[in-house]
This record gives C-alpha cells, structure tokens and sequence, in this order.
C-alpha cells in the first residue's frame, strides 16, 4: 500500500493539465496526462489530487484514465474533494460522493475534503450535516483521511478546527510571497493549523506559476547561488520545509514540469539559512511589482455571465505593468472569444467565488480604463 512519506512530498495536482485547445479546460490531453502520471511513479511519488469542478468536471476522468486504469490501486494515493459550493441539502453530499468514487473508478479516496471553506460556507457546511457525513464515509473504510481545503482568514480556521477536532489535516494556500500577507495569511493559517497539530497539505506554492517566472532582477539572485535551479524549485522546496507540511501540490501542466519538480524533490533537501535569506529578497522585489495577487485559479470563471477572461486580464495587467513587452498581443490573446473588460455588469458573481478575495469589479474597471488608454 503506498504511504506518505518525507521522500515524496511531492503532489501531482490535476487543475492544469494539457489540452488539446487551450481555448477549452475539458480538452484534456490523456495520452500527455497518463505519460507524465507514469513519470511521476516511476520517479517515487504517488499522491494524486484532484476536484469535482477542475477542468470543467473532466479532472477525475483524467485521474481515472491516466492513473486508476493503468496502475495498481495500491501503487498510489488518490485525495479528492466534495464541492461544498454545490451542495444545497443533505442529501446532495452522498450524491455527489458517489458520482465521484464512479468518475474516478474507485472504492474509496486516501484523502477525502471538503473543497474550499470560509466563514460563510463553513455555516452552510455545518447546518447541513457535512462533518456528519465527512465522519461517516471515514468510518466506512470509504475516506483514509479528512480533512479540508481552506481559503479564509486564520481566525476562521482556528475556529473550525476547534469545533471540529476529528478533522485529520488541511489544505492550505501557503507560499513565500502570500506568506505575510494580510488577505490571504499564510504565516497566520500555517501557524493556526500547527497550533492545533494538524498536517498540512499546501496548495499553490509556487502561486499559481507567478513564483516560477520571476523577473530578472529577482531571478537572478537565486541563479547566482544555484545556476541549475529552477524558480519553482524554490517556491515549491520553501513550503516543503515548513515543519509539519507533510505535502506540496503541483498543478503540473506538462513532461519538463515533472522532470524538474520530481529531480529536486526525490531526495528533498530543507532550505539552509543562505537559501532563505534570498527568497526573502525575492519576496520583497515580488511584492513591489505584482499590481493583482491573482492565482489563476479560474474559479470565478464559472460564475461570469459575461464570460470575462477574469485571470487572463490579471495576467495581462500584471505583465503590463511590469512594462513586458508585446502587450498588445497579449491583450489580443486573452480577449479572444471572451467579453471585454468594460462588459463587466457588475454583478459580483465572482467576487464570492476568489479564494484571494480580490476586488475583482475594481480591478476591471482599472483594467479598462488601461486598455482603453493604450488604445491596445
Ligand atoms: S461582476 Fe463582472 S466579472 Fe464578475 S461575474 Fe459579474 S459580470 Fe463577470
Ligand atoms: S480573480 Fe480570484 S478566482 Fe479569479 S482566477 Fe484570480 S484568484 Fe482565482
């Protein structure tokens, strides 16, 4: 039976994968998908994560076409998540727990969460019945561990924790740029979490690929000690030697990803004192350029009446602000096919979605006037 251990506290998260038509997430690319997860266990790892909603409901087929059917049940661990934002009654959570064991083709999950709590939906979440559940499918043999994925403040989840001490571990959105920021908390979840002896999984620790594409001034102080290193090396080995982290996930989009991320992480060596000392270099050169946090995790995509390419024009505004070049096209190539950034109703739809809280609506306008401005 494949366990955890410290050797592979590596991830293979399955939110950005290959497509096909990268106009399209469900067009996922199963030949390249089922040759990277065969990488990844031929290199030692074996812990899988996937969500009902990821790539527009298609992540658990991959999981089950690339993973389940082609290696032994026992030769991985597989995590996956109820989707709180879905479920409306009691009812819904079996339901919605059995339509996943069958896209996923299994009996059972190693990890089992509850996806994405926060003050509000915790509520939801507790009025109907979802620890009660959580607790019985555990109890059936069905869930390994339970846990949940968390995106509030540390207040909040101080708070669940010690309401709810049965849960086995969270997933938590820890990385070194987040780390003291005052919205998403990182420091201040990772400390809530160790004060009440959970384990933790972390999520995004490379920010959604903003911390592995570093402008050259902050690049270069990590080459110049490690020439050899990627830029996701260091934000992937930072939240890998926090003590009790016991897992880094990944959303590995393609061959190279794998091979790089399982090199430095098959035999995981902690960050040393010079090590740290320059990603808090980096961090501050970060934090002064970044205009929008946004961790292109597209879960206010869904939500968008208007069908605005919200992350594409972070992106876009990120880059431009940055003064990168061929912005125009870029602003063509996010643009495409979606509405414009002044289409925006106003409806905040999205806004309750952002696990980064941000003021999607303002942004946009900002955005707007910008584009406009350039005359792109
Ligand atoms: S507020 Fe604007 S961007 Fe957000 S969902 Fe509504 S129309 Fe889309
Ligand atoms: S705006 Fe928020 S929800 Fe949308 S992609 Fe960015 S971080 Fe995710």
């Amino acid at each position: 039976m494949a366990e955890l251990s410290d050797s592979r506290k590596l991830g293979f998260g399955f939110l950005r994968l290959p497509l096909r038509d990268e106009e399209d997430p469900a067009s996922i690319d199963y030949e390249k998908v089922s040759e990277m997860a065969d990488a990844f266990l031929a290199r030692g790892f074996c812990y899988f994560d996937t969500a009902y909603n990821y790539h527009k409901e298609q992540s658990e087929a991959a999981i089950r076409e690339a993973v389940v059917k082609r290696h032994p049940r026992d030769s991985f661990l597989l995590a996956d998540k109820m989707p709180a934002f879905l479920v409306d009654k009691p009812d819904d959570f079996l339901r919605f727990f059995e339509e996943q064991l069958k896209r996923c083709a299994v009996s059972r999950f190693d990890f089992y969460l509850l996806h994405n709590l926060g003050s509000e939906r915790y509520e939801k979440m507790k009025r109907l019945g979802a620890f009660e559940f959580m607790q019985s499918v555990k109890e059936q043999g069905m869930a390994g561990e339970i846990g949940f994925s968390f995106h509030d403040t540390a207040d909040t989840l101080d708070r669940i924790l010690t309401e709810h001490p049965e849960i086995d571990f969270v997933q938590l959105q820890l990385n070194y740029l987040d780390w003291e920021s005052g919205s998403i908390q990182s420091r201040l979840c990772y400390e809530t979490a160790r004060k009440h002896g959970k384990p933790i999984t972390v999520m995004e620790p490379a920010k959604g690929g903003a911390l592995a594409r570093l402008e050259p001034e902050a690049e270069q102080i990590l080459k110049e000690y490690d020439p050899g290193a990627s830029a996701a090396s260091w934000a992937i080995r930072y939240a890998a030697s926090l003590d009790g982290v016991r897992m880094v996930l990944s959303g590995m989009s393609d061959m190279a990803q794998i091979l790089d991320n399982t090199s430095y992480m098959k035999d995981f060596r902690a960050l040393n004192e010079e090590e740290r000392s320059r990603i808090r270099r980096v961090r501050d050169i970060l934090a002064a350029s970044q205009a929008i946090q946004c961790t292109n995790c597209r879960y206010c995509m869904d939500e968008c009446p208007m069908n605005i390419n919200i992350p594409g024009y972070f992106s876009f505004y990120n880059s431009a602000m940055r003064q990168a070049n061929f912005i125009d096209m870029l602003y063509t190539r996010v643009s495409h096919g979606h509405g414009a950034p002044w289409d925006c109703i106003g409806c905040r739809s999205c806004e309750g979605h952002c696990p980064q809280h941000l003021p999607i609506t303002d942004y946009l306008k900002t955005i707007s006037e910008y584009v406009k401005t350039h005359a792109l």
